[in-house]
C-alpha cells in the first residue's frame, strides 16, 4: 500500500498538546513494522496558488509569512515549513487514489477546523478541501468526505459553504456523537448506512479517520477500540463494495503515551489494508 511522505511533513521539536506534528514520522515507523508490504511515495509542497483555490488568500499569505497565527495559535516556523508538505501528502495520497484505485494513505493530521480565512484546534489549512478540489479539476464528478474526527468539521463546513460547491458529500462524526455516546449499536446502524449511501453516489471518498473518538482519548471518549476497527472496516468495505477508491488521511488522537495513538492508526492501516482493492491486500475481508 502506498503511503505518501516525506520527512519534511513532521515539525521535530514541537511540544504542542497535539502530538499531529511530530506524528507522520511516528506513524510511519509503526506501520514499517506491521510487516504490510508498504512503499513510501515522494510528492510535491503544495504552492500558495493551490492553498489559495480553498482559502482566503490573505489567509494563506498572512499565515506563510508569519503575520497571523496558525491552527495551533502561534507562528512558530517550524510549523509555517510543513505546512505545504502536510498538504502536499494529502493531495498527492488523493489524486493517487482516483487514479489507480488504490487506498493511499496520507499520515498526516490537522484539516478540519481551518476554513475559508481562519485556522484552529491545531488546523491551519484544509487539506481534506483542498484533496477534494484539486480530485475534482483532474475529473471526478463528486467527492466524499467521510471526516470521523471527534470534533465537528465546522472548517469544512465553511469553506463548501463559502465556495458553493455542490459536489461534495461531507459527513462529519462531530454531529453524531450524542448518538454514539447514548446508542453505539444504533450508531454503527446508522454509519454503515450512511456510508453505503455516500459510496453509492461518489466517485471518491477521503476518510479523515481520527483518533480521538476513542474511549481512552481525554478530547474525546465514545468508542471503544472495536468499535472503532469496526468503524474503519464499514468505511472501508463500503467503499470496496462499490469500486471507490479511498484517501486517507489521519486526525486527532491525544492519549498519553502517543503509542496508544499510534495503536489506532495502526489498526485504521490492517483494515484498509485488508480491503483495498488493488494493493497488496489479501483476498479474504
Ligand atoms: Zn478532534
Amino acid at each position: 500500500m502506498k503511503v505518501f511522505y516525506r520527512e519534511e511533513q513532521s515539525a521535530v521539536g514541537t511540544s504542542y498538546f497535539s502530538p499531529s506534528p511530530r506524528k507522520p514520522a511516528l506513524a510511519v515507523e509503526s506501520w514499517r513494522k506491521l510487516g504490510h508490504q508498504i512503499q513510501i511515495v515522494s510528492f510535491d509542497p503544495v504552492t500558495r496558488d493551490q492553498l489559495k483555490q480553498v482559502h482566503d488568500p490573505d489567509y494563506v499569505d498572512g499565515v506563510l509569512d508569519g503575520r497571523l497565527n496558525n491552527g495551533f495559535g502561534d507562528q512558530d516556523p517550524r510549523i509555517i515549513k510543513v505546512l505545504p508538505y502536510v498538504s502536499g501528502s494529502m493531495v498527492a495520497a488523493t489524486l493517487n487514489a482516483y487514479r489507480t484505485g488504490e487506498t493511499s494513505i496520507s499520515p498526516t493530521s490537522g484539516a478540519n477546523h481551518a476554513g475559508f480565512g481562519f485556522g484552529g484546534g491545531f488546523c491551519t489549512f484544509n487539506f481534506l478541501a483542498l484533496a477534494a478540489w484539486e480530485t475534482h479539476q483532474a475529473g471526478v464528478k463528486r467527492v466524499g468526505i467521510a471526516d470521523c474526527d471527534m470534533h465537528r468539521g465546522n472548517g469544512t463546513d465553511n469553506i463548501t459553504q463559502t465556495l458553493g460547491w455542490d459536489w461534495v458529500d461531507h459527513y462529519s462524526f462531530g454531529s453524531d456523537i450524542t448518538l454514539a455516546r447514548t446508542d453505539v449499536a444504533q450508531w454503527k446502524d446508522s454509519f454503515t448506512k450512511r456510508m453505503e449511501e455516500m459510496a453509492a453516489g461518489v466517485d471518491i471518498i477521503i476518510y479523515n479517520a481520527g483518533a480521538d473518538p476513542h474511549i481512552g482519548d481525554p478530547l474525546g471518549g465514545v468508542l471503544s477500540t472495536e468499535d472503532m476497527e469496526h468503524r474503519d472496516r464499514i468505511l472501508f468495505a463500503a467503499a470496496a463494495d462499490r469500486n471507490v477508491p479511498v484517501a486517507v488521511s489521519l486526525a486527532g488522537g491525544y492519549q498519553d503515551p502517543i503509542d496508544r495513538v499510534l495503536e489506532i492508526h495502526d489498526n485504521m492501516f490492517k483494515m484498509a489494508w485488508m480491503h483495498d482493492p488493488v494493493g497488496n491486500g489479501p483476498d479474504e475481508r
